[in-house]
């Protein structure tokens, strides 16, 4: 584990066509990025394994085909932010969301998805690990994650990550 100060637009722009080559022809990939960040301390390869974990579930959300968006933006909270996260701290973010139009997470498998193990795909294709690892990631680096979603109206995740003042 090796955080650097990094710049997440550029380590996204990076990382675009290997995630491009993770879905298929039948899904539009969009890349939506703010115009400038704060930097944020992270391991790059953790970043890797978020972006390719969450890419990979949109993906397998939408056999028929969809849109998979990845946008990213900063945001101030002057309190602590959403019931979802009690224990959660103000301060500035640096956040990236992976937005699909697939089948959506029912609001009580929204409870348990970040659980190991718990996966709703066919024997042998999911191991339920991919979202418990994402989570372990975000938390250890100061970060959260929420989940948006409706039954087929497709679902978003977004992902936190405390600004730092440090420069590269
Ligand atoms: P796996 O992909 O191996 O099943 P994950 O931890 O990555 O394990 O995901 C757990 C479960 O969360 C999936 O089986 C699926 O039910 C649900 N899920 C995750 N991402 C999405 C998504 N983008 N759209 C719909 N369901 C999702
Ligand atoms: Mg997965």
């Amino acid at each position: 584990l090796q955080p650097q100060v990094l710049d997440l637009n550029s380590r996204i722009d990076n990382l675009q066509k290997m995630l491009r080559r993770l879905i298929r022809e039948d899904i539009t990939f969009e890349v939506e990025l703010a115009d400038s960040l704060p930097y944020i301390k992270a391991d790059p390869g953790q970043l890797e394994q978020i972006l390719m974990n969450l890419v990979i579930n949109a993906r397998d959300a939408m056999p028929n085909g969809g849109r998979i968006i990845i946008r990213s933006g900063c945001r101030e909270f002057d309190r602590p932010f959403t019931l979802l996260h009690p224990g959660s701290k103000k301060g500035h973010y640096v956040w990236f969301s992976i937005r699909d139009t697939g089948n959506g997470i029912s609001p009580e498998d929204q409870k348990k998805i970040f659980q190991p193990f718990f996966t709703t795909k066919e024997k042998g294709k999911g191991t339920g690990l991919g979202l418990a690892t994402v989570y372990g990631i975000v938390k250890q680096s100061g970060g959260y994650i929420t989940v948006e979603s409706a039954p087929n109206q497709g679902c978003c995740f977004t992902i936190y990550l405390p600004r730092t003042d440090d420069g590269p």
